[in-house]
This record gives C-alpha cells, structure tokens and sequence, in this order.
C-alpha cells in the first residue's frame, strides 16, 4: 500500500495539469458537493490527477486530450446519475487499466477495493462488445454478470456510453452505427429498467440521430416549426391550473414538456401516421412540493381540481401512485380534453416521486424510509447497503441470468427487451398478493411468475372468479386463480400467447427436451424400416431425400416420424421408386415387385396386359359381375394407391399399397392380385379414419366436429374421444369423397387451437 501510494507520489510529483482541465475539475468537485449525500474530495482530486497522468499521452478521436472522456464521464455520474463519489472517482478511472500502464492492483491499493471493482467491471464490459466472436445474447448476459456485482459498474457505464454518444461524430460511419445501434438495443432499455428515465431518453434520441438521421431531422425540424404555437397552447391550458392550484394553497410547478423524439418517432412508425397526427408531442406535468402520505394526497387533490376543468378520458387514466412500476416510477397520469378539443396528457407527481422517475435506481436510496428527500441517508454504498427496491432489481438480473439460455440469440434479446419496455399490468393472488406482468400476460405467465411447477401443470384459470381460457389477456386489477393438475404438461400452443422470459424460456426447455425425444425415436423407426428394406443407412442418402422430399432437414424428418406426422414408410417407399439410388442388395421376393410395379404409377392398362389380367376400374360402386369391397384394414379412398385382391369367395377386395397386410398378401397371394385404379367419379362417399392428438381443453369436439361438417360438408360416421394426462385423442371416422378432400380436412384440423397431430388411421 504504501510503496504503491510512493510509486504514484513520484509519478505525480512533477504532473503538469493543463489550466483548462484544473477549471474543469473544479466544476466536477462542484456538482459533486451539489448532488452527491458525501464527498470525499480529495480522493476525487487523486482519482483526477492519477487519470491525467495515465492518459498523459493519448488522445481522444476529435483531437483533445483523453482525460476529457473521464472528466466529461465523472460529470455525467455527479451531475446527471448522481449515486455516490465512489462512482465519481471510479468514472475518472475507468480507461486507465484498459488504456495505460495503471494497473487494477495499483487502483486497489490507491482507491480500495471498491473502485478497483467497479473499474474492473466497466473493463470487461467494453471487453464484451469489442469481441466479435460473441453474438448479442451473450453480450447481454456478461453485462448482467458484471453487474450483479456491483449495481455502480452499470450505472459508471451508463455515463460513459452517454459520454461516448456525445461525443459519436468523429467517429467513421461504421463504427458509429454500431454503437448507436447497441446502444438502442441494450443500454437503452437497461436504462429504463433500472428507472433512469434521462439517461434512457438520451441515448435513444442520439442513436435516432446517427441510425435514420433523416427522420431525427424532419421530426427535430418539425417540433422546431409549431414550437411558438405549442407553447401558446400550453400556456393557455395551463393558465385555468394554475389559477385553481394556487388558490388552493398548493406549493407546485406547472410546465409543458416535450416528448423524447424517440418516443415521437417510434409511436410514427407503430400508428404509421405523420409528425401532425400524433397529438401528444408533449405532456403536462404537475410537480408538488409536498412530501410522503400528504404528499400522496394532494396528487390527487390536484387530479380532483383539473378534472373540474377539463374532461378526462377515463380509459386513459393510470394510478402508478398506488402501484407504482416496477423500476419505481410513481405518478397519476391522465389524458383530458383541452381546447380545440385536443386530447392533452397530464403527469402529477410529487418532488419526490420525480427524483426517482428521473434518476430511478440512483435516486431511491435517498428516500428510504425515516429519510426525507433532505435527511442524510447513507448510500448503498455496498452491498449491505441496499434498499428493497435495489434488491428486487438484482432479482430480476439473477432470475434473467439463471433462466435456461434459449438456443437462439436473437430470441433472447427479444425477450428481454420485450419484458424490459412494454407496459405492466398488476394482478392479484387469491390472497390478495400483487404481482407485476408485462401487458399482454395470460394466466400461464401468471403461473410460471408464481413457480415453474405450477406453470407446467396449470389446466385452467379463473380470474375474478370465473373460469377463463389460459390464453386469456390478463388486466390491471384482476384477481387470479390457477387449477393445476399433476397430469397436464406444457402445451406447444402456450408459446403462441406467453410473454414473460420466464414462461417463454421454461416451455421452450420443456418442448425442446420433448422434440429431441421425438428426433431419436424417429431416427430410430426410419432405421428399423430402411433395415427391413434392405436399403444401407447412409447419412447423405437420408439427408439427399428428405430434401427432396420438401423437408427443411433430416432432422425435421425424423421429427415427424416420431411424432407420428410422417409415415416412416412413405419415405421408403420414395427410395424405391428409384428416385434415389436403389436398394443395396437385390431384392425380387415377388411382393417387393408388385409393390414397386404399382408405385411406379405405371399404367395399368400396360401392365394388365403383360400379364394378361383385367385392370379393374373401381367407382366405389358394386360391379355387376364382381363384388368389390374396400378393406376395413386400411380403409382405401380415391387416390390412394391401391391393388385388388380376389378372395376366396370370389369377392375384390381393395387394399391401400401401404396397408400393413399388403407385404403378406402380395408375397404369399400373388396370383390373387389384380391391378385396379380409381375412376374418376366424384359423388361416391367413402370412409377414412383419422385420429387426432391434442390438448385436452373445453370445446375441443365440438372445434373439430364444427371444422369437419359446418365447413367442410362432412360426415361424420361416429368420434371417440379419451382424455387422460390433459391429453386428448380422438378417433374419428368419417365420409369423404376422395384423397384430396381428407388431406383438406386434415390440414384444417391440424390448425386447430390446442391441436397436436392429425394423422390416417388405418382401422
Ligand atoms: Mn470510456
């Protein structure tokens, strides 16, 4: 400690600090003694002079001495995040171990271990997004990492990405789009989730800036233009508050407030309107001077008086005073009726609730309870330190790092600014316990947000006492039941309605183990058949097929033959047509034959001929000399492929090719078999069978039995239904005119809600 303290005595004896950066400093130590609880300026004086001395020799991309970048970080901390002076003093170091021959054990023994901490953080954050190697999700996940350390890494590098987007001009084109964009991505909504609402708006408006300058000017441009008009209209509005507020005895400010051009632009694109359709360019904003539960109070005393004067429109109205967001934002917010019949939203909020809207995270510590907004609470200064709202931020961090990684980055990060931006709702337990969801959530986010356990076997839901479907879109103030059951398990479909990365991560876990199940077994039956029909399993053979066979990979085949979707045999049965190479070993037993003569889709005409049969034309109708009869094994239709065989009594009965008795009739009958085709005669009904897999969910039969007749002009000749496990399968058979319209009937089915898998049924 102390050689370390002497080695940077001698560095700093002679340090020459040039006149620009002293006043500089000078006004860093001023904001500090401003804003920040306690300030230790000296150590703030040494964090300067060591940074000024390590960045001695570089210099900064506009041309300035580095130490510039610091300094300008250290003001961001002090004047606009405004946590502590440990965060001060590790922003003027922060490039140094990076950039220079400081160390972090020199930092260590100078600063203590906090510093060296939270400049170790910083560090390896810009580690992160200078390696190309890692893609996005990954990215985010080491900068969750590094700052559930220490919540000060996050908020130093905050400031310094502000800094840097700044200060984004001199760099070349390539790299400043890279910054804007990552920053829009990530340190964007982080920023808003950690409640540092200023910090968030400026750095999207700058990356706006370099991302579609184009539209950041027109909309700059466009609010410069109407700007006298807005402001006469606002204070017009204003005017009739005021008067009110004043004579009610408030202490208050009224002002108008621009919206972020940001949130302009991105409400363009989402309503595609133009800059002079979007009514709310601005916001009103009541701020009181009055603190804790009186403070409370005259919000809505103050939302009492300016509903007097103005028409709310109730379905805008958000009380966030009584629950407030989950990154701490407290406010009323309403939308009235202003003149010219302009809609006009108004945020009333106390100085305190301000602070935090502004600062979030930065600012609670102040307003801990027992300290005022001018008490001398200690800050969190470590990890003992921290309040209840700074501990539910770190959850949330954990819980997003401890959650399963979905395979897919971009996922991801989806989801992650998914659960970071959109709006909450907040919901009750049966006890009556508050629970805070992004909008859009159903009762199986519920589920999951309460345990992974319930989530995976949750049936059903109520909510407010009546049963809902678990797709069902929860609302503010609903009170929420879940039916669970140890047999059900996560249904494919939730993904298409869940919104938390809780319920999205542990479903896709759950199907993911599910479908790898399914790959192994259907790898596994494709084999067996390949064996059987003496065709090599041969990985490129596989992969050539099913390629041609439409399907996007071998993988995917083998999926569908597990799960039943795919019949194993159809694939074998491409191979023999001899659209690939044929079998390895030659095979003539005589069933193979006729099975490959009648796959072949020669003509049966020809084929009858050579071996001097009839080829038999079947309409479905009785022959007059022949009896046909369709098989009840494999229940043939029209465009099926088929062969006839003659009982003994002299009957024809029709098989499917890939009926599973046809190897042991065309093998052991062969002179019983007669080639047939279909005519092509329409208004005859034959019978198929399908059987269906799914959910076992309320209206099930009555979806598919409506799909089947209402749509379809079906009949249906019977329907068996078993559920067990919350699984449903039915059996059902019914009267279709041809190949083509089952295939119809099956595609509708398999679109149906909850539904799993359709597939012939051969009995
Ligand atoms: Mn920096």
């Amino acid at each position: 400690m102390i050689q370390a303290s002497a080695y940077l005595n001698a560095q700093l004896r002679d340090l020459q600090v040039e006149s620009e950066y002293e006043r500089r400093l000078r006004v860093l130590v001023e904001h500090c003694r401003r804003n920040l609880p306690s300030v230790d300026e000296e150590r703030i004086r040494r964090a300067f002079q060591v940074a000024y001395w390590a960045h001695r020799d570089d210099r900064r991309a506009s041309g300035e001495l580095y130490i510039a970048h610091p300094l300008e970080v250290a003001l961001i901390a002090a004047r606009d995040i405004r946590f502590d002076d440990t965060c001060v003093v590790a922003a003027l170091l922060h490039d140094t171990v990076e950039d220079t021959d400081m160390s972090l054990e020199l930092i260590e023994a100078e600063f203590g271990p906090e510093v060296a901490l939270i400049t170790d953080g910083v560090t390896k954050i810009d580690h992160v997004f200078s390696s190309r190697a890692l893609g996005r999700a990954e990215n985010v996940r080491k900068l969750m990492i590094s700052m559930a350390s220490d919540i000060r890494v996050i908020l130093v590098k905050f400031a310094d990405r502000l800094h840097n987007m700044r200060t984004l001009g001199a760099l070349a084109p390539e790299r400043r789009l890279k910054k804007a964009t990552e920053t829009l991505d990530l340190f964007a909504p982080l920023a808003h989730r950690f409640g540092l609402h200023e910090v968030k708006t400026e750095l999207e408006d700058l990356s706006l800036k370099h991302i579609e300058p184009d539209a950041y000017k027109a909309i700059a441009d466009g609010l410069n233009s109407k700007r006298r008009q807005r402001e006469r209209f606002i204070e017009k509005f204003i005017e009739p508050i005021r008067n009110d507020l004043k004579e009610a005895g408030f202490e208050f400010e009224i002002y108008g407030r621009p919206k972020s051009l940001f949130s302009i632009y991105r409400k363009m694109k989402r309503q595609e309107k133009g800059l002079d359709e979007i009514y709310d360019l601005f916001a009103i904003r009541v701020l009181l001077h009055s603190e804790g539960k009186k403070g409370r109070e005259d919000c809505w005393r103050v939302y009492s008086i300016l509903t007097d004067l103005y028409q709310p429109l109730p379905e805008r109205f958000r009380d966030f005073i009584s629950v407030p967001k989950s990154n701490g934002y407290q406010s009323l917010h309403t939308t009235v009726i202003g003149p010219q019949g302009k809609p006009v939203e108004i945020q009333i909020r106390t100085a305190e609730m301000h602070e935090i809207a502004e600062r979030g995270v930065a600012a609670h510590w102040k307003y801990k309870e027992g300290a005022g907004p001018s008490g001398d609470g200690a800050p969190p200064a470590s990890a003992n330190g921290r309040d209840a709202r700074i501990d539910a931020m770190y959850a949330w961090v954990r819980d997003l790092l401890e959650n399963p990684r979905p395979d897919d980055a971009g996922e991801f990060v989806r989801e992650f600014q998914l659960n970071l931006y959109d709006e909450e709702i907040y919901v009750f337990t049966p006890q009556g316990d508050l629970m805070t969801l992004p909008r859009g959530a159903t009762p199986v986010d519920f589920a999951f947000q309460i345990h992974t356990e319930v989530g995976f076997h949750c049936i059903g839901a109520k909510v407010n006492a009546k049963m809902v479907p678990l797709s069902y879109t929860l609302q503010s103030g609903d009170q929420v039941e879940i039916l669970t059951s140890k047999k059900q398990t996560p249904n494919p479909d939730w993904m298409k309605f869940v919104v938390t990365h809780k319920a999205r991560s542990r479903i896709r876990h759950w199907i993911n183990e599910k479908r790898r199940k399914a790959v192994e077994a259907g790898r596994e039956t494709l084999e067996r058949k390949m064996r059987r029909a003496k065709i090599e399993i041969d990985e490129q053979l596989i992969n050539r097929v099913s390629s041609r066979l439409k399907f996007p990979s071998s993988q995917q085949l083998f999926y569908e033959v597990g799960a039943g979707l795919y019949d194993a045999d159809e694939f074998i049965r491409f191979i023999q047509r001899g659209a690939e190479p044929p079998p390895s070993e030659a095979d003539d037993s005589p069933a193979r034959l006729e099975v490959e003569r009648y796959a072949e889709g020669k003509s049966f005409a020809a084929d009858a001929q050579e071996h001097g049969r009839t080829a038999l034309v079947i309409d479905g109708e009785r022959h007059t000399d022949l009896a046909v009869q369709y098989a009840v094994c494999c229940n043939p239709i029209p465009g099926d492929e088929v062969f006839g065989y003659v009982s003994k009594t002299g009957a024809i009965k029709i098989h499917r090719v890939s009926c599973r008795n046809a190897p042991h009739l065309l093998l052991d009958h062969a002179e019983r078999i007669i080639p047939v085709e279909w005519s092509r005669q329409k208004d005859v009904q034959f019978v198929a069978a399908l059987r269906l897999v799914g959910e076992d969910r309320v209206g099930m039969v009555s979806d598919i039995t409506t799909v089947i007749s209402k749509n379809l002009k079906t009949n249906i000749r019977s329907i068996t239904v078993e559920s067990e496990d919350g699984l449903f399968e039915g059996t059902i058979v019914l009267f279709v005119s041809d190949l083509k319209q089952l295939r119809r009937i099956m595609q509708r089915l398999s679109r149906l809600e909850g539904i799993y898998g359709v597939y012939r049924f051969e009995e």
